[in-house]
């Protein structure tokens, strides 16, 4: 009896249980492999090194992902599964997106993309799925939304949909994007032009490149390593690539007992600036939208829980001698409070 107690509180599920089952699962579907060829993703990387020691680190040798950089990716993947099953419900007909694709000349392989068709209608299309958070879904609306984007992992969807129109010889292309948020997508069309073959050409004689350094197993150069903080801090391979960073002539290197606070925060502030920089996109989108609303006049706007309230400050105009001279115009300060409790 005492056995078959212990037993049921061994196999009880818990909360605790379900999640390490399911971040087990997400960790497995994280392909880490070393790559006997340039894969198309790593290529559209901003860092050309990036790209020699992904086919020369053992995937052992690596420093490991973050978790929630892992589970991002493995959600980015779910969302791409999602849609070609949406579309095949509506009656589509989509192949591809499991199989591998290879142009042995480059030494080059890629996911092989979607390939759309609707019964009925002449020509199929290629397309790639990309899904993104709402803020990012609305700051694309074009090619040149993509190729320009202050995110590099956007300016990366760009360069990716290039090589893959030259490489498969099609003149169009369609990046399918999904708002996670609301499951809402919209399509960015691709034609190939003078900008997207200039793009694709880059990325091949960067493949041509790596190819040389990998046959003759030589470490990339300082010349190719992207040496940014950003990007390099999130990088697997810093510690075997050590880029050298830009420290002024003035810094202080500290030891390792008296930076372990200061680093402590530091990481935590490192985490906390990408939810920085989305608070401060919503916030800007938001006053601006209050303020068209309150174009006539208004000074409030009720709405749900909350209240948005527009003070107007009347800023003076610098004097005519300070040059250039400023003229005097009404500052909008919009505030928001929940007007309910939680
Ligand atoms: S650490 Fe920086 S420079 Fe080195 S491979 Fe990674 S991204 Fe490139």
């Amino acid at each position: 009896m005492a056995t078959t107690q212990v037993l049921e509180q061994e196999q009880e599920l818990t909360p605790e249980r379900l999640i390490e089952d399911y971040k087990t699962l997400k960790r497995a579907r994280q392909h880490s492999s070393m790559a006997s060829a340039n894969w198309v993703t790593v290529l559209a990387h901003e860092c050309e090194a990036y790209a020699v020691f992904n086919r020369t680190v053992p995937p052992n040798e690596r420093r490991p992902l973050k978790e929630s950089l892992g589970m991002l990716f493995a959600e980015g993947n779910d969302q791409a599964r999602a849609i070609k099953r949406d579309l095949l419900d509506a009656g589509y007909e989509v192949e591809g997106a499991e199989d591998q694709m290879a142009w042995p000349r480059y030494q080059i392989t890629g996911r092989q993309d979607l390939k759309i068709r609707r019964p009925g209608t002449k020509r199929g299309v290629n397309a790639e799925i990309k899904s993104c958070s709402p803020f990012t879904f609305d700051s694309i609306n074009s090619v040149a939304d993509l190729r320009h984007h202050k995110w590099s992992f956007v300016r990366k969807w760009d360069r990716q949909v290039c090589l893959y129109m030259v490489l498969q010889s099609v003149s169009r292309y369609w990046l399918i994007l999904k708002n996670k948020s609301t499951g809402a997508i919209k399509i960015i069309e691709y034609t190939l032009g003078d900008e997207e073959l200039q793009v694709a050409e880059a990325l091949i004689g960067k493949a041509e490149r790596v190819n040389r350094l990998v046959q003759i197993a030589q470490m990339p150069g300082a010349e190719q390593k992207l040496s940014d903080p950003d990007v390099c801090g999130e990088c697997e391979f810093l510690h075997v690539c050590l880029p050298e960073m830009e420290f002024g002539p003035g810094a202080k290197v500290l030891t390792e007992e008296s930076a372990s606070e200061l680093a402590q925060k530091t990481e935590r502030l490192l985490e906390l600036r990408p939810l920085a920089k989305e608070y401060e996109a919503l916030d800007d989108e938001l006053k601006e939208e209050v303020k068209a609303l309150c174009a006539d006049g208004s000074e409030q706007v009720v709405y749900g829980d909350y209240v948005a309230t527009v003070k107007r400050i009347q800023v003076n105009g610098s004097p005519e001698k300070v040059v250039p001279a400023k003229p005097g115009y009404v500052q909008q300060r919009v505030t928001f409070i929940r007007a309910a409790a939680p």
